[in-house]
């Protein structure tokens, strides 16, 4: 394998990694030669993504609590490559979302990331190598109706990932974000269960079609690789040239 994208020896800290976006990178870091640890809620489900990458290990936990996280970074020891991703925030418009969504949003989405990327980091500055890593979403760069919680929170990751960005950049560690567009997952699939409607959703964007998971894995395994030390505070959309 060329070493610009070798990860063998690699320690790959997956969240929200049994199926979707989550799994596809980790399915991809792992056949570019990272050790995967896989972490989400249900047992059977991370159980059935473990057993196809040779290899890997999982952590079964809920990252939208402190106690969830620090299981996590308890469970996973040292990490070199953290891959922040969990399910979207609950919808609601903006003058209707609750505290109680709010409070939630702001546990998983916002302080998952921040608490996994804390927790990873002394590891990271001891060695002088490290990736972070978070999925977020294309609402960063517009709000998307009705997913008031996403938009607002998906903004606050990706500015501390820039600023943590700043602070670590000496240290040979890296702080991205990956911006999926509309990618067809489950979740996708669940939120438009009627094909017409991701038909339509196709139409409106220039690539004329919804994206993969594994195109977004591969924007993520880039980052994570040897070869992307210099791209660090960035967040990259992978959208289909959007227009939606
Ligand atoms: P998905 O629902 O297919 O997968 C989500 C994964 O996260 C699953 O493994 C699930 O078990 C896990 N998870 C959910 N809540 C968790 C929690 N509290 N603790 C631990 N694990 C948890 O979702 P996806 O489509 O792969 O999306 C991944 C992320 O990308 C989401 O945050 C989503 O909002 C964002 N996103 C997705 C799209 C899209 O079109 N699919 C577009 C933009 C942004």
């Amino acid at each position: 394998m060329h070493p610009l994208f070798d990860l063998t020896g690699k320690q790959a800290l997956v969240t929200g990694a049994s199926k979707g976006i989550g799994f596809a990178s980790a399915k991809l870091l792992s056949e570019l030669g990272a050790s995967v640890i896989l972490v989400a809620r249900n047992e059977n489900t991370l159980e059935k993504a473990r057993a196809s990458l040779p290899g890997s290990r999982t952590i079964v936990a809920d990252l939208g609590s402190k106690a969830g996280v620090d299981h996590v970074l308890h469970e996973a020891g040292p990490v070199d490559i953290l891959i922040s991703n969990a399910g979207g925030p609950k919808p609601g418009t903006p003058s209707q979302v609750t505290e109680e969504a709010w409070m939630a949003g702001v546990e998983l989405t916002l302080m998952g990331t921040i608490r996994l990327a804390q927790g990873v980091l002394p590891h990271m500055q001891q060695q002088q190598w490290g990736r972070i890593i978070a999925i977020t979403s294309l609402s960063v760069i517009r709000p998307v109706p009705n997913i008031t919680v996403s938009n607002t929170l998906r903004a606050g990751v990706e500015n501390y990932l820039r600023t943590l960005a700043l602070e670590v950049a000496a240290h040979g560690i890296t702080a991205n974000a990956v911006a999926p567009g509309y990618t067809l997952t489950e979740r996708l699939e669940q939120l438009h269960p009627n094909p017409e409607d991701l038909e339509r959703i196709a139409a409106r964007i220039p690539a004329k079609r919804v994206g993969l998971a594994e195109e977004v894995a591969s924007a993520v395994a880039y980052l994570a690789s040897p070869g992307a030390a210099y791209v660090t505070g960035q967040s990259l959309l992978v959208d289909g040239g959007v227009c939606i």
